[in-house]
């Protein structure tokens, strides 16, 4: 499938969508987290389609004829991108002219990066963020040619991920996608504070072109969620900073953007590959580490319902607990993607503020 910029792609899609201005956008995210960060803006003015139920993982699902449906009547789709829907590589190669496809995976900000200048410059956060707006200001007149430069560098990109694609054939085709950190970032993108700002501001601009008319209506849901988001995400670094230095295994290997954020870091993963045991071998060496208290708690995932948890911390004064990297349980209605953190933030504050000495 091709890889094209948002940006060339508005271009040819908008002229399509005016024609179904009449009507409401018909816009779908692939996954609940996606959903949940599209419902932010679009609050008011539609409610996004949900293409695949949160019980589900987005690592390993078949599409059923409903929901091919649901795909080829949307105006706009949002979803993560090839490594991690790949069940929908097919079906999204096939969509027609009328539907824009906004691949979020395009244009993710480098967690390391991002998140070690953030930590190192933390006490003059404030003052940075005035000298970037500053800058940004400056630079405000010639748009027209980073525009231009953003375009040129996506299309190196999309080749570089080509031969990528040919040089690890092998690996792709292996279970480990999604999930393959050594060659390339954590692509549950939503679980970062960071990417929930990029990608609101990526939705509500691919929205506002599409559907012209509610434009004040999404820009203005826009600046409410980032005024929110920060509050929120001030108040979660409060709260997870006492729980650094402690120790936990994940079920599978999502947390890396959210761990990166708040300074977090896990011991291990039960699985490699979340739709796969895990080899015997692994199993032992992490039930020894329990044994030996290096960990305060195991975390499970509503995803993948197993007895694995259980038994590993069976015998010990390991505790255990569940972490919804999907959203599962947050109800509808407005405010969901911060409803999400602050739940994910929990979820891991009440098993890691257990003392097992
Ligand atoms: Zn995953
Ligand atoms: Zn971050």
């Amino acid at each position: 499938m091709p890889h094209f910029s948002v940006a060339a792609l508005l271009l040819t899609a908008v002229l399509s969508l005016i024609s179904v201005q009449a009507r409401a956008l018909d816009v779908v995210a692939t996954i609940q987290p996606i959903k949940l960060l599209v419902a932010e803006i679009t609050d008011g003015v539609v409610e996004p389609k949900l293409l695949l139920p949160a019980n589900t993982s987005p690592h390993d699902f078949q599409l059923k004829p409903s929901q091919r449906r649901t795909i080829q009547q949307a105006d706009v789709i949002f979803w993560i991108g090839p490594d991690m829907e790949m069940a929908l590589n097919k079906p999204l190669a096939q969509l027609d002219d009328h539907t824009l496809l906004v691949t979020l995976a395009e244009g993710a900000l480098d967690s390391e990066k991002l998140h070690q200048e953030h930590d190192e410059h933390e006490a003059h956060e404030e003052h940075e963020a005035h000298q970037d707006h500053d800058e940004h200001k400056e630079n405000d007149a010639h748009d027209e040619e980073h525009d231009h430069d953003e375009h040129e560098a996506h299309k190196e990109h999309a080749e570089h991920e080509e031969n990528d694609h040919d040089d690890h054939a092998q690996e792709a085709a292996s279970h480990e996608h999604g999930h393959d950190h050594e060659h390339g970032e954590d692509l549950h993108l939503w679980l970062d504070p960071h990417e929930g700002e990029r990608i609101a501001k990526l939705v509500a601009e691919t929205l506002s072109q599409a559907d012209p008319n509610n434009r004040p209506k999404y820009q203005q849901n826009l600046a409410e969620f980032l005024t929110d988001l920060e509050d929120l995400d001030k108040q979660l670094k409060q709260r997870l900073k006492p729980l650094s230095g402690k120790g936990y295994f994940v079920f599978h290997d999502a947390y890396n953007r959210f761990e990166a954020h708040y300074g977090l870091s896990h011991l291990g993963a039960i699985t490699i590959s979340p739709e796969r045991s895990p080899g015997a071998k692994h199993a032992a060496e992490i039930r020894e580490r329990l044994i030996k208290n290096e960990a305060v708690c195991v975390f499970s995932e509503p995803q993948f319902p197993s007895p694995l948890v259980s038994n590993l911390i069976e015998g010990t004064d390991v505790g255990s607990g569940v972490l919804d990297p999907m959203g599962g349980q947050i109800a509808q209605g407005p405010k969901g993607y911060l409803r999400f953190l602050e739940q994910m933030a929990a979820d891991f504050e009440a098993c890691l503020s257990q003392s097992n000495n």
